[in-house]
């Protein structure tokens, strides 16, 4: 794979340049009007770019200074399903202020019996007339806060194997019967990088935001999920955004390097797996996985979660006790990299936890029997006789 990007007078990367000449300072409406937000998805809302040409528009962004719009779980997790799965009306009423990032969204899928085994849901949708009334909790919810509209899926129907039976719907999260309570996280939490418990009590939800087919939602839910780990697993520490690990061997070099020879080969192994990664991460893009989400994006996941741990530790590890100021006593340059270290944690549980991410590669890659059978509970060890491990 090559994987030297095209040079500096292809006719592709003139064209961008082109138009960012133009538009030096573009809002979020007109860059996702220009296709230029999500330039893998087809005509009108992307480019229809092959991998290539998503490359060379992210290194152009990036040299023009210019960002995307922050709308992460609208963006990357719920905006493909409504591409894939929406009627034209939803996606012409949802999908242009979502990708111009002027309204945030959130996932309701999670709740406090239903995590790892989110078919184990029980928030409830009963269908009266045109409506939906909604009740039941979510937990772990993301941007709730500030949220316009969420992704919920719920159950429709009881009477059924646990897969069967969920919806998919679109929520305004400013309906009445809405309660959003915010969890605090170790970070210590500031308005809009906080967890939520989401509450729903009668709330009624036109039949227009279903999306699909009623109790046909689980495939949507999987879909989402896929996405997630595709959203996720992108350049930086935290799940694809923040620091990367040649970020902190510049400010190591910049500060005069490091002579304690056990971080210093701590650093060094670090950047070699940041390099594994990255190489990982261009092949995924060559392979155009953002088109057709796979098991790959979970290998992946599980490789840079632990990754990232690694690299936050160290981080903190270098900067000895200072790592442990408040953050307003703490050097600018290294606040993020302590910040990191304190969101680290959560890194191998949302989007999939390592243990699941280890099944589904089990299953998916290494075609491994299933580890739970879904219909009777049990493991395939106690089902089929198979080897009992621990
Ligand atoms: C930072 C962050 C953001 C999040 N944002 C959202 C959000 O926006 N929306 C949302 O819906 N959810 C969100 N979540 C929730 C996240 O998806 C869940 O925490 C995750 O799915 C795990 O579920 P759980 O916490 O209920 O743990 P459980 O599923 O109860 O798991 C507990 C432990 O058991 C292990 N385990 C479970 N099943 C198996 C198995 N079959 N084999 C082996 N081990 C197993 C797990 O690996 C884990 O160690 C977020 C979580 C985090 C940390």
């Amino acid at each position: 794979m090559d994987v030297d990007l095209p040079p500096e007078d292809d006719p592709r990367r003139v064209e961008v340049r082109r138009w960012l000449e133009e538009h030096p300072s573009p809002s979020g409406r007109v860059l996702s009007e220009a296709g230029y937000v999500v330039p893998h998805w087809p005509e009108p809302w992307g480019m229809d770019a092959e991998p290539e040409l998503q490359l060379i528009i992210d290194d152009e962004l990036r040299r023009a200074g210019v960002r995307r719009p922050i709308n992460p779980i609208g963006i990357g997790h719920c905006g493909p399903v409504i591409l894939l799965h929406g009627n034209d009306e939803q996606k012409k009423r949802y999908l242009p202020p979502m990708l111009a990032g002027e309204d945030i969204w959130c996932q309701l899928f999670s709740e406090p019996g239903a995590g790892s085994d989110l078919a184990n849901l029980s928030t409830r949708a009963l269908r009266d007339g045109d409506v939906y009334i909604v009740n039941g909790q979510k937990i772990w919810t993301s941007l709730a806060e500030i949220a316009k509209y969420g992704i919920l899926t719920a159950r429709t129907e009881t009477d059924v194997a646990k897969h069967r039976g969920i919806s998919y719907f679109i929520i305004d999260m400013h309906a009445e019967g809405v309660e959003v309570r915010p969890i605090k996280n170790m970070q210590g939490g500031e308005r809009g990088d906080l967890f939520c418990e989401v509450f729903f009590t009668d709330v009624r939800v036109p039949t227009a935001n279903l999306i699909g087919e009623e109790n046909l939602g689980w495939g949507m839910a999987k879909l989402t999920l896929a996405n997630e780990r595709v959203s996720l697993s992108k350049g930086g520490l935290i799940w694809g955004n923040g620091p990367t690990v040649s970020d902190l061997v510049d400010l190591v070099k910049k500060n005069g390097g490091v002579d304690h020879p056990v971080l210093r080969q701590r650093l060094v192994d670090a950047f070699v797996e940041g390099e594994i990664l990255r190489y990982h991460h261009l092949r995924q893009i060559s392979a155009a996985v953002n088109k057709k989400p796979g098991p790959d994006a979970s290998l992946r996941k599980a490789l840079s979660d632990p990754h990232g741990q690694r690299v936050f530790g160290l981080a903190k590890d270098m900067l000895g006790a200072k790592g442990m100021l408040a953050k307003e006593s703490m050097d600018p340059e290294w606040e993020e990299w302590v910040t990191g270290f304190l969101f680290s944690p959560a890194l191998t549980v949302g989007g999939g936890t390592s243990q699941v991410l280890r099944n589904i590669i089990a299953e998916r890659i290494l075609g491994l029997p299933h580890d739970i059978d879904v219909e009777t509970g049990k493991t395939w060890s106690e089902t089929k006789g198979g080897l009992a491990v621990g």
